[in-house]
This record gives C-alpha cells, sequence and structure tokens, in this order.
C-alpha cells in the first residue's frame, strides 16, 4: 500500500489513560490524510508483571501469583475506566476480563506444576499487548475513528524459537494481506500487538524482549508501507546516552547500517533486529517521541546524502561479559577451538557482541551479555569437557568488570586517523584498553575497557569527535 503510515508505540507511550489518548490522537491525526496500522507494546512494566507472576507460579507461591493477577486486573480495569465510559466501558470490560483470564489460566497451569513451559511462557506474556491493543483501539472507536485490535498471533508468522523467534516473512505477507489489506482499504485503522507472533502451525511466539519495534518493522515491510514512525520517550536517536554525556544531541539523519549498529552496541531507543525487515524495500523510519510530538526526531534511511567523515555517536555496554579461551598444548589447533566455541555459542544462542585474537598463543577472547553467560559456559564447558580435563586447555576465563564501547559512524570509512585520536582520548582518561575489535566494514570500533572507566572513555571519545552540541 503505496501511503500506508505504520506507527509503533512503545510502554511508556502506552503507559496511562493520558498516553494511551495522545498517541491515539497522534494515529489519528494521521488517519486523517492516509491510512495507518498501528503497533501496540504492552503498558509500561506490565510484561515484566507478567513475567513475574509466571516466575511465583513456578515456584508455587499461590499468594504471590494471586496479588499480581490482581495488580494486572487494576491496572488495565481502572485505565479503562479512566478512558472510557457508558456503552464503551461496558464493552470493553468483558474483553478485558476474557484476556485476563487467559493468563489466569495459564499461571495457574504453572502453579499445578511447578515448571514454566516457553512455549506457554510465549502464549501468556503476549497478554499484556492484547490488553494494551484492545484499550486504545476502544478509545479511537469511541472517538469516532474505525479501529480494531488485531492478535499479531493471526498476522505474524515465526519459526519456533519460542522467546525470541525469528518471521517467515512470505507467509507473514500472505496473511497480511489477507487479513489487513481489506479493511485499510475499507478505512479502517488495524492495532496490531507488538512482540508476538505463532508458528505455522499456531503455536505462539514471542519476538523477544522489547520486540514491538521488530513487529512493527515486519508489518511495514509486510504491507509495503511508504513509512515507519516509531514512538517513543525521547526525542530521537542521541549522539550518546544523554544520562552519561550532557551535551550528547539528537541526531537529525543516519542510515539503516549506523541505526542497527548502535542498537546492537547498546543505545536503547531501536530494537537491534528492527531494521533488517525494512532495508529490501528500503521503508525509512522516524524514531520520535510521544511526549515531544513537535520535534522531528530522527530519519533512519538507506544512505545520507552528507558526506560526513568521523563517527556520528557513541554507546556502551555495562553488564557483559569477556570470555578467554587459550590452548596449553601447541597439540590443539587454534583455528578449530575457535570453530568450536563459536559452535557452543550458537548452540547457547548467545549473541557475539565482539571478538579478537592473537596468533601467537591461539589465544582469543569474545564479548557476550552477562544474561547469556551461564548458558555459553556450560556450553563450552560440555564442548570441551576433554580438553579441559586433560589439560589441553587453559581454564575458562571469565572477567566480568569490563564494559564496552563503540564508536559508530560511517564517516569513519576510509579515514586514516580515526581509532589514533579515539584511543588518544580514552587513555587521556587514563583508562586502559583490553580489547579492541574493529569490522572491516569500517562503520564501528567496538572498545573493552574495564567497567570504572567506561562512562570516562564514553565521554573522552564524544568531546574528542565533537559529536555534541
Ligand atoms: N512488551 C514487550 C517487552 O516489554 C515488548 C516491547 O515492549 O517492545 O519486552
Ligand atoms: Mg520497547
Amino acid at each position: 500500500m503505496s501511503n500506508l503510515l505504520v506507527m509503533k508505540f512503545g510502554g511508556t507511550s502506552m503507559g496511562s489513560a493520558e498516553r494511551i489518548r495522545t498517541a491515539a490522537s497522534l494515529c489519528a491525526e494521521q488517519y486523517r490524510v492516509r491510512p495507518v496500522a498501528a503497533v501496540v507494546s504492552a503498558m509500561s512494566k506490565v510484561t515484566d508483571l507478567l513475567l513475574e507472576t509466571l516466575r511465583h507460579a513456578e515456584a508455587g507461591d499461590a499468594a504471590g501469583v494471586e496479588q499480581r493477577l490482581e495488580l494486572l486486573r487494576q491496572r488495565h480495569e481502572t485505565t479503562a475506566g479512566d478512558l472510557l465510559s457508558g456503552e464503551f466501558l461496558a464493552r470493553i470490560l468483558p474483553k478485558l476480563e476474557e484476556i485476563l483470564g487467559e493468563f489466569d489460566r495459564i499461571a495457574r497451569g504453572m502453579l499445578m506444576l511447578g515448571e514454566r513451559p516457553p512455549r506457554s511462557v510465549d502464549e501468556a506474556i503476549a497478554v499484556g499487548e492484547r490488553l494494551s491493543s484492545e484499550l486504545i483501539a476502544a478509545w479511537l472507536r469511541s472517538q469516532g475513528t474505525d479501529a480494531f485490535a488485531v492478535n499479531a498471533r493471526d498476522i505474524i508468522v515465526t519459526d519456533s524459537v519460542f522467546g525470541n523467534a525469528s518471521p517467515l516473512m512470505d507467509q507473514t505477507r500472505e496473511r497480511a494481506n489477507a487479513v489487513l489489506k481489506p479493511a485499510l482499504a475499507a478505512g479502517r485503522m488495524p492495532i496490531m500487538t507488538g512482540f508476538n507472533g505463532a508458528t505455522l502451525d499456531g503455536r505462539a511466539t514471542t519476538l523477544g524482549r522489547g520486540g514491538s519495534d521488530f513487529s512493527a518493522s515486519i508489518l511495514a515491510a509486510a504491507l509495503d508501507a511508504a513509512e515507519l514512525w516509531i514512538w517513543t520517550d525521547v526525542d530521537g536517536i542521541m549522539s550518546a546516552d544523554p544520562r552519561l554525556v550532557p551535551s550528547a544531541k539528537v541526531l537529525t539523519e543516519i542510515t539503516y547500517r549506523e541505526a542497527a549498529e548502535l542498537a546492537y552496541n547498546g543505545a536503547k531507543v531501536l530494537h537491534p533486529r528492527t531494521l533488517a525487515p525494512l532495508m529490501e524495500k528500503c521503508i525509512p523510519v522516524w524514531s520520535k517521541n510521544s511526549f515531544n510530538p513537535a520535534v522531528p526526531g530522527t530519519r533512519i534511511v538507506p544512505e545520507t546524502g552528507d558526506n560526513r567523515s568521523g563517527p556520528c555517536a557513541v554507546t556502551s555496554m555495562s553488564n557483559v561479559a569477556l570470555v578467554s579461551l587459550e590452548p596449553a598444548n601447541a597439540a590443539l589447533n587454534g583455528a578449530k577451538v575457535m570453530a568450536r566455541s563459536i559452535e557452543a555459542m550458537a548452540t547457547a544462542n548467545a549473541e557475539l557482541l565482539a571478538l579478537t585474537s592473537s596468533s601467537y598463543r591461539q589465544n582469543f577472547c569474545f564479548l557476550i551479555r552477562q544474561s547469556e553467560l551461564p548458558a555459553v559456559v556450560e556450553q563450552l564447558e560440555q564442548a570441551f569437557a576433554l580438553e579441559l580435563a586433560h589439560g589441553y586447555l587453559h581454564p575458562i576465563d571469565v572477567d566480568l568488570d569490563v564494559g564496552l564501547l563503540a564508536i559508530v559512524g560511517e564517516g569513519m570509512r576510509g579515514i586514516a586517523g580515526m581509532a589514533g585520536r579515539i584511543f588518544t582520548a580514552i587513555s587521556r582518561e587514563t583508562v586502559n584498553i583490553i580489547a579492541i575489535a574493529q569490522g572491516s566494514s569500517e562503520i564501528t570500533i567496538a572498545i573493552v575497557v574495564r567497567r570504572a572507566g567506561l562512562e570516562k572513555a564514553v565521554r573522552a571519545v564524544h568531546e574528542e569527535c565533537g559529536l555534541g552540541r
């Protein structure tokens, strides 16, 4: 659909009756001039609450489950009461009740079994988005807009990696066209749940925490949208985290690649997988602030026209772990150790944030998220059980006292001296650099430093590269 606008609202943009009204009026405003489809997150903190409830259920804490179910009901019923009245309220309450009842049933099942199967978790936690989509759709209808809630389970077809599923685009496109195109053509506004999907045979899945951005880009690609607007609570993508760097500025325009690198390296405004579905069709994305809709935000495009030189932003990540492996015996082939380690990480479904190696002692290290560490160590220990037992491999070394700094920008490509300036700026702060990785695309330099020096290093690089206001 050539002029379709897809808009996505995050948890804070859906966080209360007042926020929902604002989100709805942003939709309605655009809907006056073109077709609009919206994708919404659960109300802020609701997904956490749902997950917590299930953990209490697994642990057999009936009172804890009860208490949280009540909180969940209250939050949504109060919001419904604040938003709606009369017939509109009377019609939405049973619908909310029905959805809450489904969650209730799954949570009680887990309580009985003392187990929390991933498949049931995915089915249960999509409830947050189902509730919020019903609320905003009902509010829009009460204001005269022909909006309707859609469960992404009926649209987004995924593989069966529960908790972190990936879309099957051809099948998704088919369903989006069959279910949503006729409604859009008839002038209706679909409000789809973010975060969830289902396998081809109908088993519920989710796309990973923060996955609603990804849902929105999948939908935009499937429907050939003209644009995707992602509404958050900050003014756009910034040159650094403003809590660390007060002089950080909003970037007017960046490329898909830059945005993806920033997201993968810790910038929180965008889910890392968001951009991939849009690249083929070159659908532009805006990152906008629903608390401050007058500012344009950041535009993300295939290529920027200007020839910028140097980086555009610096991001950082704490809660990472540096894992090092080193053969203790020359009989052990370093390349094979590396291959098997990477295989082990793939089995653990972990994401490799950076990887460096040195040739002489065949030592190499890689950076992962701390949350993924237990699974990675378990897989590595399994893969190298013999080598470790017989001393062919030094014990696996894990360093938690580290942080990752990533300097990103298309303008760094082919510019000599960039790395030198960055390292000098960091060393001036007497922050020790532990590992460095730069891909041959030259768009990102990733630097691992001691945790205590991370913030200082971010500020030093931001200043040195003149990224601020
Ligand atoms: N509600 C989900 C989460 O909190 C998805 C999202 O907000 O994007 O992870
Ligand atoms: Mg989010």
